[in-house]
């Protein structure tokens, strides 16, 4: 199944992409793609019905992230030897863990907002994994039990808050709309491969990443697991599992960073594509 959020920011509501690419309201049988609804249960119960029985949605309406209350929103760094190797840091001989903080968090079209004074904003096209059922100190053969499905992330970054301004990563990481989810969350038995996906992601055209999370350092299940040994997860948090080379601090012989005005694409085989229009943050109309 693909599952999905619609609506204005804050008032999306839950729906499901039918075989033909329509939506279809899912509000009459869940409040949210969120918590319950994500457990080995609650996607048995969704995938028992028949998507041509549930209304239709009307219009092109906006989507909104394909997860809602997102509890958590972990992210791995330099998950992928390449772009460790672009990032001028060692390959982790353990996963890096940092979080994004969950007001970062944003649907998978909507405006990117470049913070004031922010100069080196950066993208990051990412697997994100999303958990369905509670994880603590789980086994890597059992990892994947409790994995709900799989979405696109772009990991916005800001490198100069992140990595010139002292302390930790997460000051880099969490502006708000830095964390665009969906547009689909596709469920585990759709995805039989995690660790083969092509992705890729463009600005104004011009593709930078063009990776395959067969690269990746630590699989899918070994960071479920690992991850686990640390805090526990529950359904609704979100991993975010690194991103390809070919992001902007990278690229030679100057970084490339991005500006208002700019569009960013960028997809994974299977689970969709997501569009971002860079602009000036809001300054008012704080949500
Ligand atoms: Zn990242």
């Amino acid at each position: 199944m693909k599952l999905l959020r619609c609506g204005a920011a804050g008032q999306e509501r839950p729906a499901l992409l039918d075989p033909q690419g329509r939506l279809r309201d899912l509000s009459g049988q869940v409040p949210d793609i969120a918590g319950d609804t994500l457990t080995p249960a609650g996607l048995q119960r969704l995938a028992r019905l028949d998507p041509a029985t549930l209304p239709l949605v009307e219009g092109r309406p906006r989507l909104g992230p394909c997860v809602g209350r997102v509890g958590k929103l972990i992210c791995v760094g330099l998950n992928y030897s390449d772009h460790a190797a672009e990032s001028g840091m060692a390959v982790p001989s353990e996963p890096v863990l940092f979080m994004k903080a969950t007001s970062a968090i944003c649907g998978p079209d909507d405006e990117v907002q470049i913070p004031p004074g922010a100069q080196k904003v950066d993208w990051e096209v990412e697997l994100g994994v999303v958990i369905g059922q509670a994880a603590r100190y789980v086994s890597r053969e059992r990892a994947l039990e409790h994995v709900a499905g799989y979405c696109i992330v772009n990991d916005v970054s800001e490198r100069a808050y992140q990595l010139e301004r002292g302390g930790q990563w997460d000051k880099g990481k969490g502006c708000d709309t830095f964390g665009p989810l969906g547009p689909w969350l596709v469920t585990r038995d759709e995805v039989p491969d995690a660790q083969n996906l092509a992705m890729w992601l463009e600005v104004d055209g011009t593709r930078y990443q063009n990776g395959s999370t067969r690269t990746m350092i630590f699989d899918v299940p070994t960071l479920v697991s690992y991850i686990s040994q640390f805090m526990s997860l529950q359904p609704g948090d979100v991993i975010s599992t690194g991103t390809p080379p070919g992001v902007g601090m990278g690229q030679k012989p100057n970084p490339v960073y991005l500006k208002a005005g700019q569009t960013m694409r960028l997809g994974i085989t299977g689970l969709g594509e997501q569009c971002q229009r860079t602009v000036p943050a809001h300054l008012e109309n704080l949500r």
